[in-house]
């Protein structure tokens, strides 16, 4: 038996037996570490991978704590779509195969509303479904809710990406006070953040981070001295010539000066940390995820809840104090399939931090070594993109394909010159290539989006 078998923690003896007929013997990292605090009803918020099984997390933490003999909604589960709500019901029932009575309902949208009355009037005790169809329900009380007990939230991040945070907020007002809610993310950005703190109560945190081997991230430390940082710094970014950069560091007034540093130094290079306010915050990132910013200088706090992922290259400053955070860090630059590649650079002080590092992430540690200098006299390169900012968003009833359909109207540019188009409420971003940057400014100025001129310039 091993230590995270099923079997020890507090399960009935035929739950135990049919997860293990169910072949799931071993509980996964996430589920190890949520389970427990489940069964003892605490609010979770739980991140974890795709793939890494938090369905069967909340799934038999939920039905160790429904009673089958009581016929009433005890539990809801919202999912993003309708493929996710019926995958989700069908592992639900699977789990509760030993459990004779229970009854698993999935209210998905698309699908006729009569057999779902049908299915809800002869009783559910646990209802998988879609916000949109569950508020349906809801309002004609066909989907009675006194005695829910638990609320899940799968895969909260996407559901707020999808724009359901309102409907989800009219759901919230009718449900019981008293319950225990749990928050399931593949990410955690800040809207999931701020999400938790408007529907759960003392919510423990928890989160499995790969390893830097899982992800096929190369990891290379470089011996530096404190004064020379900056200056080898700036060479690796000219050797290694990434397109996007994430640079940590441990306090702000380093974030400032080596942002200073690179600039005079003539990279694209920004920084983000507290004392930035919203607005800068999000031009910041957005320049940087559009790929028209190259280098961002951030500190931990910063670059929390935002997402930044798929980098080529992840350095650190100065080493984390806390090698979890380091892991967390380096994690930027795990990427599908493509190797990643973090540097770290520890000054003499700083190798305790170095070897605390190693033993915590159990690996040998790869040393750089700077052979030459060379770099150094190169210019740094652009950044592929460019941004435009124009003035005029959502609220001007503006879309993406508009501003898209401007810029590749007859004479105009090439689609694929055009990336990552950022709307906001009255204003919007627009990534293009640099090479036909001046270009599509003028198109923007001089020809007509949805109808109407809009200002524009380059950001
Ligand atoms: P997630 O929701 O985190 O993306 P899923 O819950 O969909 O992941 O699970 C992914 C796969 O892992 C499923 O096929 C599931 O059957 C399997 N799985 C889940 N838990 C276990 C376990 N403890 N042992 C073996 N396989 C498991
Ligand atoms: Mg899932």
């Amino acid at each position: 038996m091993q230590a995270s078998d099923f079997s020890t923690i507090e399960l009935s003896a035929d739950m135990v037996a049919n997860l293990t007929a169910l072949n799931y013997t071993t509980m996964t990292p996430i589920q190890a570490k949520s389970l427990p605090l489940i069964l003892q009803g605490k609010d979770v918020i739980a991140q974890a991978k795709t793939g890494s099984g938090k369905t069967v997390a909340f799934g038999v933490g939920l039905l160790s704590q429904v009673k089958a003999e009581r016929c009433e909604t005890q539990a809801l589960i919202l999912c993003p779509t309708r493929e996710l709500a019926e995958q989700v019901s069908k592992e639900i029932r699977k789990l509760a195969r030993t459990m004779p009575n229970l009854r698993v309902v999935c209210l998905s949208g698309g699908v006729p509303l009569a057999s779902q009355l049908a299915s809800l009037a002869s009783g559910a005790h646990v209802v998988v479904g879609t916000p949109g169809r569950v508020d349906d329900h809801l309002r004609r009380k066909s989907l009675c809710v006194e005695n829910m007990r638990i609320l899940v939230l799968d895969e909260a991040d996407r559901m707020l990406e999808m724009g359901f945070q309102d409907i989800i907020a009219e759901i919230l007002a009718v449900l019981p006070e008293k319950r225990q809610t749990l928050l399931f993310s593949a990410t955690y950005p800040d809207s999931v953040l701020s999400m938790s703190q408007h529907m759960q109560r003392n919510p423990v945190q928890i989160e499995v981070v790969e390893t830097a081997e899982e992800l096929l991230i190369k990891q290379l430390f470089y011996s530096v001295k404190t004064e020379d940082k900056c200056r080898i710094l700036a060479l690796l970014l000219l050797e290694q010539k990434p397109e996007a950069a994430l640079v940590f560091c441990n306090t702000k007034q380093d974030c400032k000066e080596i942002c200073e540093f690179l600039k005079k130094k003539g990279f694209s290079v920004r920084e983000i940390h507290g004392d930035l306010d919203q607005r800068e915050r999000n031009e910041v990132l957005v320049q940087f995820s559009n790929r028209s910013l190259s280098i961002l200088v951030a500190t931990d706090v910063a670059a929390r809840g935002i997402d930044i992922k798929d980098l080529p290259l992840v350095i650190n400053f100065s080493l984390s104090k806390d090698p979890h955070v380091h892991v967390h860090r380096i994690g930027r630059t795990g990427r599908a399939g493509k190797e990643g590649l973090a540097i770290s650079l520890y000054s003499g002080q700083e190798e305790f931090r170095m070897k605390q590092i190693c033993e915590y992430q159990k690996t040998k540690i790869e040393r750089g070594v700077i052979t030459s200098e060379k770099a150094l006299s190169e210019r740094p390169s652009y950044p592929p993109m460019q941004t435009l900012y124009l003035q005029a968003g959502r609220k001007n009833k503006l879309r993406a394909g508009d501003v898209l359909g401007a810029l590749t109207a007859v004479g105009g540019i090439a689609a694929a010159d055009v990336g990552k188009i950022d709307l906001f409420d009255t204003y919007c971003y627009v990534a293009v290539k640099r090479s036909v940057a001046a270009k599509a400014l003028d198109l923007i100025l001089t020809g007509k989006t949805k109808g109407r001129s809009i200002k524009a310039r380059y950001m």
